[in-house]
């Protein structure tokens, strides 16, 4: 197979407007636009096909984001991964990387400087600093959303003969036709606030989404038997894995502006360096944010365009901090504690999983907003934010003054696609065949990195069938390209 980068056996000088545009005069097999896990993933299991994959960004991962820091790694993104079964567990465990189970049953709710911690959540309310008319909301809100949740997980077992697609739209579909607010009902302000905190890692305020989408969340925390994992060393290992077996076929800092198909192929062309480009493939897929591939997809069916336009996304700001400790800290034994009332929402403790055997110094936390409280902290300086923050940390944990050694601020505006009152009549549109273009992505299912790696894992699938369909009959070499990559 030849290299992309050293196929620009042709250069077109064309009048494109005032670019010329370069071709590399051959057609690949397949490219793939977004090197975020969606389109990593579906790189991966295309590896062995003559596939380009084109990341606008200077580093592959999308919304994963690690950094490490000798012992310990800094997190800006997405962090849980499920057990083995799943989809990001499975690509993890293939990609020979260590997942570690974060311990024990490590959530908490810090409010009015009191850390409640472990135990069933039932027994929050009495645990709680509550009034008793918010000791009451909160148990009918805790009875409300269990009895939805008990729905939930009927409608989410799978039924025989079922494809994903019709698993997706049969779980969108779930109390699609009402806000997670007006499906709990009336709360006190206090409980009010503590929903809002805990459902904002969805990105949206209860006001917003629709009841199944939140009540999806609960579900996913409440019917698993263990918190998640971790990766070790950090969530950028899986991106970077891949990235290294991809090699010269990991296209960084393309920005792709135009994919059409074309007769029997597809046209992409994207600006590299200041130098506008156009390849051609075979199959393409689009594994960017909605928005994005509403931009630059062309003659798409209207009803397509007009539903990837309509898929609403809330916003998230991370901070990532790095911690100089001495000795045992007060959240060594929780992940993630919710704090309603302070600057961010969720305090996650990315050193969760080293915490065995003699405490070491130091520590990493991810400190977490979500939705409308993101949209207006990210309006603000980088400063004031770590000032804010900090400030807060150390009002939650007195233990933190003077232990902060680094701070870093990162801000998703496109955090996660929510599911919205309404939204499921979108979903016939958004997976319908596009005969040789494939949409994948978080927002066609509940937004997380199982569905990114599940939508791109099957589009993948279906362009190998298709590619073995095309294969001259007799043929034995075929279009397959069975070496792999020289790097990989
Ligand atoms: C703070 C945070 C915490 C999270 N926590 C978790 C968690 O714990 N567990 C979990 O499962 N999920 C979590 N998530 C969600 C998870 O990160 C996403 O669902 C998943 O990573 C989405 O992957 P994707 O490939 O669909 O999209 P993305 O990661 O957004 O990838 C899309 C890629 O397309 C690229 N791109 C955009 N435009 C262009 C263009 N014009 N040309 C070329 N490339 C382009 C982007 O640069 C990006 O790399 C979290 C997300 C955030 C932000």
């Amino acid at each position: 197979m030849r290299a992309p980068d050293a196929m620009s056996s042709q250069v077109n000088e064309r009048q494109d407007g005032a670019m010329s545009m370069t071709e590399d005069g051959h057609m690949h097999d397949v490219v793939i636009i977004g090197g975020g896990i969606g389109g990593l993933s579906a790189a991966w299991r295309l590896r062995d096909r003559d596939v380009l994959l084109l990341e606008a960004g200077d580093r592959p991962g999308g919304r994963l984001r690690s950094e490490e820091r000798g012992p310990y790694w800094l997190n800006f993104g997405a962090h849980l991964f499920g057990e083995a079964s799943s989809p990001a567990g499975a690509l993890a465990d293939e990609l020979g990387l260590e997942a570690r189970p974060i311990p024990g049953d490590r959530m908490g709710i810090a409010m009015k400087g009191r850390l409640v911690a472990g135990g069933r959540s039932e027994t929050f309310p009495l645990r709680l600093p509550l009034d008793l008319a918010s000791r009451l909301s909160f148990v009918r809100m805790g009875l409300k959303l269990r009895g939805g949740v008990m729905q939930l997980l009927k409608v989410q077992a799978p039924v025989a003969g079922e494809g994903p697609a019709e698993r997706r739209m049969r779980q969108l579909a779930f109390a699609n036709a009402q806000t997670l607010e007006a499906y709990v009902g009336g709360l006190t302000p206090q409980v009010a606030g503590m929903l809002r905190t805990i459902t904002e890692r969805t990105a949206a305020d209860p006001s917003e989404m629709a009841a199944g989408y939140g009540l999806t969340s609960f579900a996913q925390v409440w019917s698993k038997h263990s918190f998640g994992r971790n990766l070790y060393g950090g969530s950028s290992r899986l991106p970077q894995a891949i990235a290294a077996a991809l090699g010269h076929r990991l296209r960084l800092g393309a920005d792709v502006t135009h994919v059409e198909q074309k007769g029997d192929a597809v046209e992409i062309r994207y600006r590299h360096g200041g130098t506008e480009h156009r390849v051609m493939a075979r199959h393409a897929i689009v594994a960017t944010p909605a928005p994005v591939s509403a931009r630059i997809m062309r003659g798409l069916p209207a009803d397509t365009q007009d539903a990837l336009g309509k898929v609403r996304y809330g916003p998230f700001l991370s901070v990532a901090v790095l911690t100089g400790e001495r000795g045992p800290m007060p959240w060594d034994g929780n992940y993630a504690i919710a704090t309603p009332g302070l600057s961010f929402g969720v305090f996650f403790n990315q050193a969760s999983t080293l915490r065995v055997g003699p405490r070491q110094p130091g520590g990493s936390l991810m400190l977490f907003r979500g939705a409308r409280g993101a949209a207006e902290l990210m309006q603000r300086p980088d400063a004031e934010i770590e000032a804010l923050f900090r400030s807060d940390l150390e009002r939650l944990f007195p233990q933190a003054v003077g232990i902060v050694k680094e701070m870093q601020v990162q801000r998703w505006p496109l955090g996660a696609p929510y599911s919205f009152p309404g939204r499921a009549a979108l979903q016939p549109a958004l997976t319908r065949d596009l005969s040789r273009v494939h949409l994948a992505g978080d927002y066609l299912e509940f937004p997380c990195m199982d569905a990114a790696i599940s939508t791109a894992t099957e589009a993948a699938a279906r362009i190998n069938t298709l590619l073995d369909a095309q294969r001259p009959y007799g043929s034995t070499t075929g279009l397959r390209n069975t070496r792999e990559p020289k790097d990989a």
